[in-house]
């Protein structure tokens, strides 16, 4: 829970967030940047390593085709303007498990510049610049065993170093934490269509750095901004946020200043604290790398790499929309990820009727799947097995209840629709009109007053007849019959 200072709402509206996002996603190659070293997650510590990514003197970088192809692919999703040529730069910082002693990333020619991302609050759409998109090698990790006890121990791991990195940075355009957790929500789910990365938080393949300051509303200038570490999901960059923006005010109204620095986000605590802030001064010294070309993305590289751009996921949504007739929120489900919207749409394509199998998705689908704390990839139903039950509704053989218990079978079992139907014998619904019929008949016999309105022509009075019935049937009756039936005997 984010405790946060106690600022009041007069307070709150008096000052405007300003908040910019840099974000570092690890590309999916299968070797680092500049060596050959596998990138795997998890190998035993130092076992991914050679002179190169190791920083060992005289050791030459080879630049990672595919790491290139990855950022651009990202940079195209984001809308941003490949530059054709682009160079790297060495950012000179001393830390443990960086043992170059430097960093070979991107600094005034970047791979790509000039994007945006649409982000959607509550209705009101809004454009996020995004400045830039480049690339850069991973640093290692310190693993800190033992602590905080004061003989806790560090070990390094250099497994992580020279794996690809895509950095991109947004420009200030977010005015409040919700804009931010929305940019990071599509910024996630492009790049996760463009499968470019995994996008794992909990790997650390996607990490988020957040800057953030307070103006006075009306004022053009920016105010001084701090910057969030590292924050390891986007709920804490939200909490994070909220958190300072307090702090910024307190600080201000208190008729302080804000020091810019670096913060670390606690998030038991909920609070964000001051890192040294003087050895942490920006001065990386940066000068291109000697040891590499200037990279070159001619016209017909950029081209190839267009081509692997996907439909991604906005305009799918509003696609799947039109040509499926279903609702924006069935749309927003079924493209949750890639392949779950390819599932829909092969489906869907065979399907008797496409909106009943979104339906059934939403209606039947995520809340069985949500009481087993199960992702939709991880459904014992299909999205061949929920069009096939959804065809087997559509052409009256199965009842929406037999549906509900195949579908509690299906959970129960951990097995697909089909395999559930066919061991259970194909059942049908009745289409035995005598049971029905002496039904209908009571019904009638006790409800004279509804049968005169219905007679008298308020046709409409069917539904409480069909409605007795269901009842009657626990659900089991075929509406369709139920309806020919009782029309039959009211118009008779
Ligand atoms: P730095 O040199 O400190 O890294 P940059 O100008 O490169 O700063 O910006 C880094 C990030 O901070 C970008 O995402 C940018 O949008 C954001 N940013 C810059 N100035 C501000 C500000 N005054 N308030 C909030 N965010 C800011
Ligand atoms: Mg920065
Ligand atoms: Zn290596």
């Amino acid at each position: 829970m984010a405790t946060t200072p106690a600022v009041s709402e007069d307070l709150l509206a008096k000052y405007e967030p300003v908040i910019g996002l840099e974000v570092h996603v690890q590309l999916l190659t299968a070797s680092k940047i500049f060596c050959s070293c596998s990138t795997r997650f998890g190998d035993p510590p130092n076992t991914n390593v050679c002179p190169v990514c190791l920083g060992l003197p005289g050791a030459l970088p080879v630049l990672n085709r595919k790491a290139v192809e990855f950022a651009a692919l990202a940079a195209m999703a984001l809308e941003c303007r490949i530059n054709e040529v682009s160079i790297f730069a060495r950012k000179n910082y001393f830390y443990p498990d960086l043992p170059k002693g430097y960093q070979i990333s991107q600094y005034d020619k970047p791979l790509a510049e000039f994007g945006f991302i649409e982000i959607d609050l509550n209705g009101s759409k809004k454009k996020i610049g995004i400045t830039r998109l480049h690339l850069e090698e991973d640093a290692g990790k310190s693993l800190h065993e033992g602590f905080p006890d004061a003989a806790h121990k560090t070990a390094i791991d250099l497994n992580r170093t020279g794996v690809p990195l895509a950095e991109i940075v947004s420009e200030p355009d977010m005015r409040s934490p919700e804009e931010a957790y929305e940019y990071l929500t599509r910024l996630k789910e492009i790049i996760l269509y463009t499968g470019v990365s995994d996008c794992n938080m909990e790997e650390g393949s996607l990490r988020c750095d957040a800057n953030i300051s307070v103006r006075p509303r009306g004022q053009k200038e920016f105010g001084t901004k701090t910057e969030i570490k590292n924050v390891n999901s986007f709920r804490f960059v939200k909490q994070a946020l909220e958190y300072e923006i307090e702090r910024h005010i307190e600080v201000l109204e208190s008729g302080g200043k804000i020091t810019q620095e670096s913060r670390l986000y606690n998030a038991h605590e909920g609070k964000t604290y001051g890192m040294r802030s003087k050895e942490q001064a920006h001065d990386y010294r940066y000068f291109p790398e000697p040891d590499l070309l200037p990279l070159v993305v001619d016209e017909k590289w950029q081209a190839a790499i267009r081509a692997g751009l996907p439909e991604l996921p906005e305009a799918r949504r509003q696609r799947m929309m039109k040509d499926y007739g279903i609702t924006a929120g069935d749309a927003h489900t079924l493209t949750l990820t890639r392949a779950l919207a390819d599932q829909f749409e092969s489906a869907a394509r065979t399907a008797k009727n496409p909106k009943r199998v979104a339906n059934l998705v939403q209606s039947e689908l995520l809340g069985r799947l949500k009481a087993q704390g199960l992702e939709l990839e991880r459904s014992p139903i299909s999205m061949a097995g929920v069009t096939a039950s959804a065809d087997l509704v559509e052409s009256g053989a199965i009842s929406g209840k037999m549906l509900k218990d195949f579908y509690d079978l299906c959970f129960e079992r951990n097995q697909d629709f089909p395999a559930v139907y066919e061991e259970q014998g194909r059942p049908e619904q009745s289409r035995d009109t005598s049971a029905l019929e002496k039904l209908a008949d009571e019904l009638i016999a006790a409800n004279p007053k509804q049968v005169e309105q219905y007679r008298a022509g308020k046709k409409t009075m069917i539904g409480f007849f069909v409605g007795q019935v269901m009842k009657a049937s626990k659900g089991q009756a075929n509406p369709q019959l139920v309806n020919e039936v009782l029309t039959k005997k009211l118009e008779g």
